[in-house]
């Protein structure tokens, strides 16, 4: 569509904050890629964005189907059957729980009610993209702290901390780059930190930890009542497109939270979707099994490749391999989709989401190719 020619210039009308943010590039669609390359959608392989190669619970399937039905009602605002669930599961109380649409929704929701232009949170180099995001949409100042062999550099985003802080965000594992602390680190940083400031622990691939890195944050609700954790149903539990997340925090905290939230920011099928996921434990042990497999698969391909990567405690994996850009253009010739990661300061480095066994192959094979043109 061509655009109207306006004689305001409306983005002179944002503020300077809202201007300065570079747009989140999200993973390639499956359907854009076959419109450009003229390839059949059921060719093409998309691993670009840690979406569960299994697809989504069967339990969760089964629910969705059944509230079709009931879509013209308006969604219970306040979740209560999935609060309910999320309470029995983790032993919190309801009070607690702050639902989103997606993670990301309660990350912004976090910025939204604890930021103002003048305070300022902190993040890491190389963290997940939407904390910038959501500290810049607010006018509050970023501080993003050098990361360390790619990771989080612990003692040096405590001491970053400033006295206009009022937010730290958090991702373990951290993605794009896979890393992971263990559960002994994350807390000692939690010591660290004044208790007037908010660290939200983003733990999107909480449950593609091993058994030797598995620890629960949960319980540090109740010694840090600062601490905020973030969670979703987007990755292990299958339900990216329906758009569901959770914080557990302080009641005080959630109530904030609460009050700048859209009203049904969680929708129908979404709310008894994630019901459904919480509780499928053969799903999740499948998604699990798939995962730790499938890890040790790609691996062994890109050493057989002679390509640095990076370890990985999530379900993908980044490596290097000198010209991101190009050899990403080469695999998706072959209908391959991965995620080049120039926008987070790596333009050396792809990411490639840990698929099926079969997928995977394609993927290596594909990579190989793409590395010889
Ligand atoms: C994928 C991801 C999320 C959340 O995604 P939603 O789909 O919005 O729940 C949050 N944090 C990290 C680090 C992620 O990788």
């Amino acid at each position: 569509m061509s655009s109207v020619s306006s004689p305001v210039s409306f983005s002179q009308l944002a503020p300077e904050y809202i201007r300065a943010i570079s747009p989140y590039v999200p993973g390639k669609p499956i359907s854009e890629l076959a419109r450009e390359m003229g390839l059949n959608e059921a060719d093409i392989l998309k691993l670009a964005s840690n979406e569960n190669p299994l697809g989504m619970s069967p339990k969760a399937q089964s629910a969705v189907t059944a509230a079709v039905a009931e879509l013209a009602r308006y969604p219970d605002g306040n979740g209560f059957a999935l609060k309910q669930a999320l309470s029995r599961r983790l032993g919190v109380g309801q009070e607690s729980f702050v639902l989103g649409n997606g993670s990301n929704d309660v990350l912004e929701l976090i910025a939204r009610a604890f930021l103002t232009p003048g305070k300022s949170g902190v993040y890491s180099q190389y963290a997940f993209a939407v904390y910038p995001l959501a500290i810049q949409s607010i006018g509050a100042r970023c501080i993003e702290v050098p990361a360390r062999n790619f990771g989080h550099d612990l003692a040096a985003m405590a001491d970053a901390v400033g006295a206009d802080t009022r937010v730290v965000f958090l991702a373990n594992p951290n993605n794009p780059t896979g890393t992971f602390h263990s559960g002994e680190a994350i807390e000692s940083f939690l010591k660290l930190v004044p208790q007037d400031v908010i660290v939200v622990l983003d733990e999107a691939y909480n449950e593609y930890m091993s058994p030797e890195q598995r620890y629960d944050a949960v319980p540090w609700l109740q010694r840090y009542p600062n601490l905020v954790l973030s969670r979703t149903f987007s990755k292990i539990y299958g339900l990216a497109g329906l758009r569901i997340g959770y914080a557990a925090a302080h009641p005080d905290i959630a109530d904030m939270m609460n009050r700048v939230r859209a009203p049904f920011n969680a929708n129908s099928l979404a709310l008894v979707a994630a019901e459904a996921a919480l509780d499928d434990e053969e799903f999740l042990q499948r998604s699990y099994e798939t995962n730790r497999a499938g890890m040790a698969q790609i691996i062994k391909g890109l050493d057989a490749l002679g390509l640095q990567h990076i370890p990985s405690a999530g379900n993908f994996i980044a490596f290097k391999v000198g010209d991101g850009a190009g050899v990403n253009v080469r695999l998706l010739k072959q209908g391959v989709i991965v995620r080049p990661i120039a926008g987070y300061g790596m333009p050396e480095w792809l990411r490639v989401t840990i698929s099926t066994e079969a997928e995977n192959a394609r993927f290596l094979d594909a990579l190989a190719a793409a590395l010889k043109a």
